[in-house]
């Protein structure tokens, strides 16, 4: 191993290997560390839908990011599939966020005219017009907001396919391992040991996820990350094609005719059981949604931890402190859809220290944060 780096990022779930694949192409030598092997946390447990017309946020700067980073999706997702070979499963049919009671009718209503202005496709569905599309819906679906601009992908594949052309483009995986130890010199990083060798760095990167905060203690940081658990099921039932999406619940079609089913999100620390309490209320949600769900074949289930901040966006920028120290953490529900855009941003912070979005709204938090307002959703900012 050589002994001294431009970057060291430490974690390789989708947001490290995002950065790391951006730092190679600007001809950075990037160490990416990770403690098990890339992309099996939370990037491998998530559904993959890249919801923007769709999400919570409606249009301040998480909104903005998540939409400039959708924007990167599809000539991204060929870029990779091209140097991989790795069918990333890139699917089209959109979400339908389904209308069954007045209050999703009033909900959706203001969503689809916000939309509407801000130039998204989305299409008010009837009932007749959504069983066009899911024929499986149940009878009292009585219609759907349809935006079909917002994407689903094999987020397993893409963060294998990620990991495999950021070697391609040399960086060096460092698997199986991880950083113990800094030493830090006027209030900069100068070495970090990873595994029982001392490597010079030139930036470090933490992009750990839900174990940001531990990371953090090594370099005398508390990041406020905590993991919030998303149990998940997939069954086979290839008669779907969209995302569907009621609520807090969503079925999710990947290729091969699994649909997985989602999600929970729970406060309960590195815990990732699969409770039957949450397998009996998806199995109940989903068969409301399209009834014939309960014949279909349970084919897998697990639960994975996203990195919830409690500033509800991710962390994104310079450590307080620590000059040569980037945070990229906190992505909780959105790290999929955010990755393209964060790898661009920190890349861009760390090789010209001119990010091309402002990372000012995703700084790290400097006070205690006011609970979000009646209006807000809890899981994210605007
Ligand atoms: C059930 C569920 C559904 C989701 N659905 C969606 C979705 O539909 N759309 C969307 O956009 N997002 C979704 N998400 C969120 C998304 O998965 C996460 O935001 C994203 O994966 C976070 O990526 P990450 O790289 O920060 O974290 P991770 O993928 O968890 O990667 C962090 C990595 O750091 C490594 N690590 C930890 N400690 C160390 C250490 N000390 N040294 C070295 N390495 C270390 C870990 O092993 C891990 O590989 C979902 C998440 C879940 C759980």
């Amino acid at each position: 191993m050589a002994t001294t780096a431009d970057v060291v990022v430490i974690g390789g779930g989708v947001i490290g290997v995002s950065i790391a694949y951006a730092l190679a192409g600007q001809r950075q030598r990037t160490f990416l560390v990770e403690k098990g092997q890339p992309g099996q946390e939370a990037s491998a447990a998530a559904a993959g839908i890249l919801a923007v017309a769709s999400g919570r946020s409606k249009r301040g700067p998480m909104y903005q990011l998540k939409r400039a980073s959708q924007e990167l999706y599809p000539a991204f997702v060929r870029e990779l599939e091209e140097r991989t070979g790795i069918d990333i499963e890139y699917q089209t049919a959109g979400v339908l966020d389904l209308i069954r009671t007045d209050e999703d009718e009033k909900k959706y209503r203001k969503l689809y005219e916000l939309r509407q202005e801000q130039g998204h496709a989305a299409s008010w569905l009837t009932a007749e017009e959504v069983r066009r599309l899911e024929p499986s819906l149940a009878p009292d679906v009585r219609g759907a907001v349809h935006f079909p601009g917002d994407h689903h992908l094999h987020n397993g594949k893409l963060a294998e396919a990620w990991a495999r052309a950021a070697v391609q483009r040399g960086v060096t995986v460092l698997a199986g391992t991880t950083v113990n130890e800094a030493r830090l010199s006027h209030g900069r990083v100068t070495e970090v040991r990873i595994g029982d060798e001392w490597v010079g760095v030139g930036t470090v990167v933490i992009a750990a996820g839900a174990w940001s905060r531990q990371v953090g203690a090594l370099f005398g940081l508390t990041i406020p990350v905590e993991p919030a658990k998303g149990q998940m099921i997939a069954v086979y039932a290839p008669q779907l094609r969209s995302v569907i999406s009621w609520g807090e619940h969503y079925l999710v079609p990947r290729k091969d005719g699994e649909v997985i089913i989602g999600s929970s999100v729970e406060f309960v620390g590195y815990n990732k059981d699969v409770t039957l309490e949450m397998l009996q209320a998806f199995i109940h949600r989903s068969t409301t949604l399209v009834p014939a769900i309960s014949k279909v074949p349970l084919r897998r289930f697990w639960a994975g931890l996203r990195p919830y901040s409690p500033t509800r966006r991710p962390i994104l920028g310079r450590a307080p402190g620590v000059d040569n120290l980037v945070l990229a953490t906190g992505h909780h529900r959105n790290g999929i859809v955010l990755a393209p855009i964060t790898g661009r941003l920190i890349c861009e912070l760390i090789t010209t220290g001119h990010p091309s979005l402002s990372l000012e709204p995703f700084g790290f938090p400097r006070e205690p944060l006011p609970p979000p307002g009646p209006d807000e959703s809890p899981d994210e900012a605007d």
